[in-house]
């Protein structure tokens, strides 16, 4: 299994990150893809990445959540850092209107120019989208014909967002511990995206599936939601396994 989305290089795991990676690895976790949040984070992203070359890809990208005034200064200073290591995508870019609604204007600008880094570059983008579809979808329509490939990460959308999303470009959907809550509109959704568009994730430390809600999430835990998947889509935890890894294979330029 291949954990797309994963912050096992922040400070929630400084006291023990081996013993995570040695866990991810006996529950069947080959590879890891970390999502950067700002400039500060790219350091520790790399750090952790020279500790497990081979089973560790990195992204970089400014969080919608660190957007702010500064924005274009920030992404003036990401950019030449793009040059001097190799990235799997840009992520975790997009919009969170969750707490605050502030700083929109700058978000989809700061979206729009980070997807223009994947055009230029031929990597594929990790979307974070919260309360802000249709923004997400704004932005990214202006990409129409040179559209990237990607991601819409953490998805805990209905049938009909599946739709919607579709309608601006065939992306992938990153599935984690939200699928295992009662009161998620996934099981509904699964089927309608379909086991070929379906990859793999934890958020950690955040969104531990169920049986370990409201805890530390580690990559481990990927089986968990592997295992719910299977049964909701009437098949095994071999084929989630095999097609979820072919997909994040074919999404993202990973050495595996
Ligand atoms: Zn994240």
């Amino acid at each position: 299994m291949i954990d797309t989305h994963s912050h096992i290089y922040s400070a929630e795991f400084d006291n023990d990150r081996p013993q995570v990676m040695q866990r991810a690895i006996e529950a069947g976790v080959t590879h890891i893809v970390l999502p950067n949040e700002n400039l500060e984070s790219v350091q520790r992203l790399l750090d952790t990445q020279v500790q497990w070359p081979d089973r560790i890809s990195l992204a970089l990208g400014l969080h919608p959540e660190e957007v702010r005034d500064d924005w274009s200064d920030v992404l003036d200073r990401m950019e030449p850092i793009l040059e001097r290591h190799s990235w799997a995508a840009i992520g975790e870019v997009g919009i969170d209107l969750y707490w605050d609604k502030t700083w929109l204007h700058q978000q989809m600008q700061a979206l729009e120019r980070q997807l223009g880094w994947c055009v230029d570059r031929r990597l594929p983008f990790i979307i974070h989208c919260r309360e802000a579809l249709d923004e997400v979808l704004d932005v990214l329509g202006q990409f129409r014909g040179q559209m990237p490939q990607g991601v819409f990460h953490c998805f805990t959308g209905t049938p009909h967002e599946v739709d919607r999303i579709r309608l601006v470009g065939d992306f992938y959907f990153g599935i984690g511990g939200v699928l295992t809550f009662k009161k998620s509109t996934l099981p509904e959704a699964l089927p309608v995206i379909g086991l070929d568009r379906i990859v793999l994730e934890t958020d950690s430390p955040y969104m531990a599936p169920v049986p370990h809600r409201g805890q530390r999430n580690e990559s481990a835990y990927v089986a968990d939601v592997a295992r719910c998947m299977a049964t909701h889509l009437g098949t095994d935890l071999g084929e989630v396994d095999r097609v979820t890894t072919d997909n994040a294979l074919r999404l993202f330029p990973i050495q595996h």
